[in-house]
């Protein structure tokens, strides 16, 4: 009756962290991907013998990975070779100045009190919390099922520490920065993590500033390229008799009798199954993959209220000389002000970035074997609107590119720079998109401000839809690495406590 136990939307890290699961404790699952790569926004691509990754370039809170290899009875290091990245940025300040956080706390300490000496307990006090946050608190729910605010209950019962963070919760970022440190210099460096989620400091809910704690819990690279993460997962999905299908878009989920019962691809082939999990973003998995037929009003109401989260244009370039910066990251910034212009001003008018870039990643200073010998990789990332006021992103990519470099010449003192650019890809919203199949170019599925995070956030067990279980940066903690894998582990344990098998 049925073809499979279940099929997987999307070969994204959450997908594939539940396909994983389901497959290891015997069911027998197929991935449907509708691109020719592993990863989604995880992955890595290569043009010109260069290697470079297309969305995430760190892992911070690693140990989420080694519970879903233990949970596969595997080890991460029999498929996954980290590189330790140390400093975690590297800062360019408006005024030419040039600094780096260091991993170990106690270093950046003496930085942060070269710009002022009374932030330096005040780091103190921030990385406690932080440390309590990050380990107990953030760690913990990451994998576990989190629906409502009695789950929410029973988690702070658990893990004490969340009620040290209650406070921050009615505050935002910015608030939450300036109710530790005094420098306004300490403030800006710390204020880019808010993006991070894809919201300015002003918008960003206040608990996740102690996000900038966790990357000194250790941040690393997998040698490789960041594809590595999700080709070992489904390398193990394989050894356990998982199935992936390439260049397979699903078109909707079959419903039989209000169940999720299969999907149906673009070119008419029905895959029957007992239950459906989708790792898409949640708009367009309920809205039209499900369809507002096969749904109750109130899912529909709740489903539209969520935006879709800001896109992330890129520029990659490949280069024949080793650049002249100081970490893995180097962070652009001038004020906290400046970083919540972004999105007030230009953000809202619909206007192409011209601050320029914020963030720029330097995968070869990690690992070499990314490019050819005495070559480098850059990415440069900064954010921006998906349809812009004065023209489209197809054609505006070459004054994109112009712009951002200018800006990598005269901002970051990389002068002459573009003398040794071999080749240039720029990877707009559009691009994204058209690649992912993520609505508005989002970069992390859904907005996630205070309104749509945990519980507010789309379910891991469909309330709408019997038989749908969803992943990745739609559901539970949102974007990034660490918890889309946890919102795998956490569906994959919903699963099997719904059909019946022992993780
Ligand atoms: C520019 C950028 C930088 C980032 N940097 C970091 C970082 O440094 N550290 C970090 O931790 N996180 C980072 N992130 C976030 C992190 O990469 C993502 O949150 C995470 O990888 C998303 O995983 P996911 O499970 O939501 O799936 P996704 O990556 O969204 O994958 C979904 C998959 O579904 C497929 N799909 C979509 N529709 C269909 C369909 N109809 N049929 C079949 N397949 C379909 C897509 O092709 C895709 O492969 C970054 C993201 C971006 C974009």
């Amino acid at each position: 009756m049925y073809d499979y136990d279940a099929v997987v939307i999307g070969a994204g890290l959450g997908g594939l962290s539940s396909a994983a699961i389901l497959a290891r404790n015997g069911f027998k699952t197929l991935v449907c991907e509708n691109t020719n790569h592993i990863g989604g926004c995880c992955s890595t691509y290569e043009e010109n013998g260069y290697s470079f990754d297309i969305g995430a370039s760190i892992v911070e809170l690693s140990w989420i990975i080694d519970e879903l290899f233990e949970k596969l009875g595997r080890k991460v290091s029999d498929y996954i070779d980290w590189i330790p990245v140390d400093p975690i940025y590297g800062f360019l300040t408006a005024d030419g100045k040039r600094f780096t956080y260091p991993v170990d706390p106690d270093e950046t300490r003496k930085v942060i009190t070269g710009f002022s000496e009374a932030d330096g307990p005040r780091w103190d006090r921030f990385q406690k919390l932080g440390q309590s946050a990050i380990r107990e608190a953030f760690g913990r729910i990451m994998t576990t099922p989190f629906a409502t605010f009695g789950d929410a209950m029973k988690v702070m019962a658990k893990a004490p520490s969340m009620v040290k963070l209650v406070k921050y919760m009615g505050m935002n970022f910015e608030s939450t920065l300036k109710s530790f440190f005094s420098s306004e210099q300490v403030r800006a460096s710390m204020s880019l993590q808010s993006y991070f989620i894809g919201l300015p400091p002003a918008l960003c809910p206040g608990y996740i500033a102690f996000l900038a704690y966790a990357e000194h819990e250790g941040i690393y690279y997998p040698r490789g390229g960041m594809v590595q993460i999700p080709g070992s997962i489904a390398k193990i999905f394989g050894e356990y008799g998982g199935e992936i299908r390439f260049d397979t878009r699903v078109k909707r989920v079959l419903m039989d009798g209000g169940r999720a019962a299969g999907v149906e691809l673009m070119d008419g082939t029905q895959i029957r199954s007992r239950f459906v999990v989708s790792n898409i973003n949640a708009k367009t998995l309920y809205l039209e993959h499900v369809g507002r037929e096969n749904l109750p009003a109130w899912a529909v109401k709740a489903v539209e209220s969520y935006e879709v989260s800001i896109p992330a244009p890129m520029i990659m370039l490949g280069l024949d000389t080793r650049p002249d910066l100081d970490a893995h990251h180097t962070f652009c910034y001038t004020t906290i002000e400046e970083m919540n212009a972004i999105w007030f001003e230009d953000y809202a008018s619909r206007k192409l970035p011209d601050r320029g870039f914020m963030l720029v990643s330097w995968p070869t200073h990690a690992d070499p074997s990314l490019a050819p010998e005495g070559h480098h990789c850059l990415n440069m990332v900064t954010f921006a609107p998906y349809e812009l006021a004065d023209g489209d992103w197809d054609d505006l990519k070459e004054r994109y590119l112009e712009t951002q470099l200018d800006f990598l010449e005269h901002r970051f003192g990389l002068k002459g720079i573009r003398d040794h650019i071999t080749m240039a890809r720029v990877s707009t919203p559009k691009d994204f998109a058209r690649m992912l199949l993520h609505p508005g170019g989002a970069v992390y599925a859904l907005q996630n401000d205070i309104m749509a995070s945990a519980f507010f956030r789309p379910r891991l067990r469909s309330k709408a839809v019997k038989g749908l279980y969803l992943t990745g940066a739609s559901t539970h903690f949102g974007g990034g690495v660490p918890p889309t894998i946890g919102s795998g582990i956490a569906a994959g344990s919903l699963m099997l406590e719904d059909f019946g098998r022992v993780m």
